[in-house]
């Protein structure tokens, strides 16, 4: 190759088109950020055959003028930056002016636009090449017209799908853009039919209930949280309802729908501990955070972008979440909150169907702690000192008034007012509040109570231990005792005194006592059992893994009766955990039927 040449614009365009016009979602984009970035507050979309025979983008934004009209379509022509240090924290979408060249190059396009109602200017090009400027009428506004994509590039014009997938690819891009900007009108058509018509509002709610259907927000909570400079809100999906319908993800930052898997990531750390394995979130984020911080001119397409310090960004998104998935509001079923607390006001804390007052976790948080372990009221602790997990519950004294108080900080003491609480078949605690009633799982509760408390263990400090009366020995098949070996000093904080001698032996001298049924054999051996197999799904940490499975092996089982003061120390634990609503697998612990929902299924409504 002897020379080097410089291009010709012509090819240079369409090697720029290679870049940006991937495929007819690409041109949709480019043509409605144009248009937004005119101030435009009705956009209306048009496509024919998913896009392969016509996409025209029709706007009510600034127009141009007739020179401008010409000049927006040669290469770099843009009015919105003007020099390279004006790129640090651009607002609006596009500063490159390559998106109307590029389109162009490879296609028919018609652009028709005017400043004023009236009198306006319609430019036609073929190829990149202008093959008509003309006067035309229009009200103010621009209308893009792109015909015959690719139709000069055999090599892209293979590429292209099917209709029907062309149009998917369309569909996403305006609802991307349509939940970030919902201050406009959206309408889009395909093959002459309506398929989405949503009026300017006000609130992300209201936008995606016009986007994805009233039933499907039911299943989403409000995340709103600021952490320094950074404002992280948007909509997640309650854990419970996790993987029952296709996945969404729509991540914005900064007024862009971007892609980023770290955010992403960052957002499913905080499901930790509340989902199977295999099923991820559906989420809406919204990320505010100075424009400085972000650099958005990375991606030719500009839907990935460049944090200067994204840990302190993933951080908030998780803290945000977890705080919202912690509100009791994220629990499973209908109606209002569960515990009684003061209401909060703001978009979305309150759920779709419910009635009654959204909850504030601090009221949770402020909830007492019992000193002494879940079910320790018992005084004879002979039962669980020798591993035999038998208690009459006539014997366990029903000391609790039902009313009680913090005991850190008297003014800030919120009263804890449990329910009058009725088991039904061994498995449910069940009460009754204002909007409905309420079903709690007890194993499910009690696991979440446990594992709390063995992490808090794990992470802060020493255990109570119970010394055995009389020692247990435990054989063990080899993989159990590399187990133990392995989790020997966690298990020596949560309060079991094991010792091995060699060989397939344990001796077990003093257990935690979680609760007085508690079967140290029978927990000790499962646990083991489980740490020698695979991790449990969705649990990251080996102190959490850990946790989790002691928590589920030690955990009261649906079958266990339950006294009322038992019943009342588990309630109350649960509502001093951080996520109420949910088990170490995922699962609810806390579902609600809504009178409404009875009262219409009785046919009163
Ligand atoms: P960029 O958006 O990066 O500036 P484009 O090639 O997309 O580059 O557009 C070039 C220029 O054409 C824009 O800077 C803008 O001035 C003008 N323009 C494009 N579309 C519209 C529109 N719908 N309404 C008004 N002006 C537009
Ligand atoms: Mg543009």
């Amino acid at each position: 190759m002897p020379n080097i040449a410089i291009l010709a614009n012509a090819v240079a365009d369409q090697i720029a088109a290679g870049e940006v016009v991937e495929r007819p979602a690409s041109v949709i984009k480019e043509l409605i950020e144009n248009s937004l970035d005119a101030g435009a507050t009705k956009i209306e979309v048009t496509v024919e055959d998913g896009g392969r025979a016509l996409m025209r983008v029709a706007d009510d934004g600034s127009g141009m003028d007739r020179s401008d009209a010409v000049m927006a379509l040669s290469r770099h022509a843009t009015s919105k930056i003007s020099d390279a240090s004006e790129l640090v924290g651009v607002r609006s979408f596009g500063f490159r002016g390559e998106a109307l060249p590029a389109i162009a190059s490879v296609s028919e396009l018609g652009l028709e636009t005017a400043t004023e109602d009236g009198a306006g200017t319609i430019v036609r090009s073929r190829a990149g090449s202008i093959v008509e400027t003309a006067d035309s009428a229009r009200r103010r506004g621009t209308t893009v017209t792109v015909q015959r994509l690719f139709f000069n590039t055999p090599a892209r014009l293979k590429f292209m799908r099917g209709a029907r997938t062309e149009w998917r690819g369309i569909s996403d891009v305006v609802q991307a853009i349509g939940v970030l900007r919902r201050d406009v009108h959206f309408l889009a058509r395909h093959d002459g039919r309506l398929m989405l018509d949503w009026p300017a509002v006000s609130s992300l709610k209201a936008r995606l209930a016009d986007v994805w259907g009233v039933d499907q927000i039911a299943r989403f909570v409000s995340v709103d949280d600021v952490q320094g400079v950074i404002h992280v809100s948007g909509m997640v999906e309650r854990p419970a309802d996790v993987g029952k319908s296709s996945r969404r993800v729509l991540l914005m930052v900064n007024g862009r729908t971007i892609r980023d898997t770290g955010i992403v990531r960052a957002a499913e750390a905080a499901y930790r501990s509340t989902l199977p394995a295999g099923v991820r979130p559906s989420m809406v984020l919204q990320i505010r955070l100075p424009g400085s911080d972000v650099d958005v001119n990375v991606h030719p397409a500009k839907t990935e972008v460049r944090f200067r310090d994204r840990w302190p960004l993933e951080q908030a998104v998780e803290a945000a979440i977890r705080r919202a998935l912690g509100l009791p509001d994220a629990s499973a079923g209908f109606g209002a909150g569960l515990w009684p607390g003061r209401g909060t006001a703001g978009e979305g804390n309150v759920p779709a169907i419910a009635a009654g007052p959204a909850l504030d976790t601090d009221v949770l948080r402020q909830m007492p702690v019992a000193a002494e372990g879940l079910f320790q009221t018992v005084t004879d602790t002979e039962h669980a000192t020798t591993g035999v997990q038998v208690v009459d519950n006539a014997e366990l004294p029903d000391t609790d008034s039902g009313v009680d108080f913090s005991e850190m900080s008297a003014e800030e003491a919120v009263p804890l007012v449990v329910p009058r609480l009725t088991q039904f078949r061994r498995t449910y605690l069940v009460f009754e509040q204002n909007e409905g009633m309420v079903f709690i799982d007890q194993h499910s509760a009690h696991e979440r109570v446990l594992y709390e408390r063995f992490m808090g263990v794990l992470e802060r400090g020493e255990a109570p231990s119970q010394r055995l009366l009389f020692p247990m020995t435990l054989h063990l098949g080899s993989r159990e005792v590399e187990a133990f070996e392995s989790n020997r000093e966690a298990l020596t904080r949560l309060g079991f005194e094991i010792e091995h001698f060699g060989g397939h032996s344990l001796f077990v001298n003093a257990v935690p006592m979680p609760h007085p049924r508690f079967d140290a054999a029978r927990c000790l051996r499962e646990t083991l059992a489980t740490l020698t197999g695979d991790r449990l799904p969705g649990v990251t940490t080996h102190h959490e893994y850990l946790a989790a499975t002691i928590a589920c092996k030690a955990a009261i089982k649906s079958g266990d009766e339950l006294s009322p003061a038992e019943m009342q120390a588990l309630y109350r634990n649960l509502a001093a955990t951080t996520l109420p609503a949910h088990d170490v697998h995922g699962r609810a612990t806390i579902v609600r039927i809504a009178w409404d929902e009875l009262d219409r299924r009785f046919g009163r409504k």
